[in-house]
């Protein structure tokens, strides 16, 4: 099946998604850090936008926000707890609600996946298997915890890892190949580390989004998610952690991230 995400590079490092409804012609934009790059796709293509879905409040995930609603006069779909921080949030949504803009006729659910931020969420399309998870799981790595726990951050994180391994993810960030180059770190011996990060270098040289992941290679290759795994349990019984606390293993890995 051809993919009908689209990925646009915005700011210095971030993507904006365009999702495709089942017509070919209309799109919900997820996370747009900035307006500019997104109508220019837009107009381009004499595209139809529905609908702008964010996954959490930062401003490099909601910059463009305004801009496109006073282009378009757009619905705008969040997390309820984030009213008061998400620009022009017409949707406030809860934990299981669906998304479900007018033309787009595909079935989104919202996931809160706290963490990141404490109103996190996730935007699931089961049928379609497709994840947007934002800033909570990236290629080969997760979000910084900036409003909340290892402890909430390892139960979103185990959440999304639940997915069939076909989803495909995608995240706010390129920062695939650094994650992968911590990964292989944090596991020296692990094959599918090596083999993901040379193919990521090769497409970053040509210029290529390394997204979208799967939550199958996810599953091999994302340290975050590999906390219960032996290798990185001793790696962190290393540092002086207890190796049977997951979520103390994730902390310390997750500590390691920010110093690398
Ligand atoms: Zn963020």
């Amino acid at each position: 099946m051809e993919s009908p995400v689209v990925l646009i590079p915005a700011l210095r490092d971030n993507y904006i998604a365009l999702l495709y409804a089942t017509d070919g012609r209309s799109v919900v934009i997820v996370d747009p850090s900035e307006a500019e790059p997104a109508i220019r796709y837009i107009e381009n293509r004499g595209l139809q936008p529905l609908a702008i879905l964010n996954t959490h409040h930062h401003p490099d995930h909601v910059g463009g926000n305004r801009e496109l609603q006073q282009t378009y006069d757009l619905p705008v779909y969040g997390s309820a707890e984030d009213r008061d921080r998400i620009p022009g949030l017409t949707h406030p949504m809860y934990d299981g609600d669906t998304v479900t803009p007018a033309g787009l006729n595909r079935r989104g659910l919202v996931w809160d996946i706290p963490g990141h931020t404490r109103s996190h969420v996730a935007f699931v399309f089961l049928d379609d298997e497709l994840l947007f998870a934002g800033d909570t799981l990236f290629a080969a790595g997760c979000g910084r915890l900036f409003e909340g726990s290892a402890k909430q951050m390892h139960t979103s994180l185990s959440r999304l890892a639940e997915l069939p391994e076909s989803t495909r993810l995608f995240c706010g960030h390129e920062y695939t190949v650094k994650n992968l180059r911590f990964a292989r770190v944090v596991e020296p011996e692990n094959p599918d580390i090596e083999y993901k990060l040379a193919r990521a270098e090769a497409l970053r040289e040509e210029g290529e989004p390394t997204l979208p992941s799967t939550m199958g290679e996810e599953l091999r290759t994302n340290p975050f998610l590999r906390v219960g795994e032996p290798a990185v349990r001793e790696t962190a019984r290393a540092q002086g952690v207890n190796g049977d606390d997951m979520v103390a293993v994730f902390a310390a890995i997750r500590a390691w991230r920010d110093r690398f």
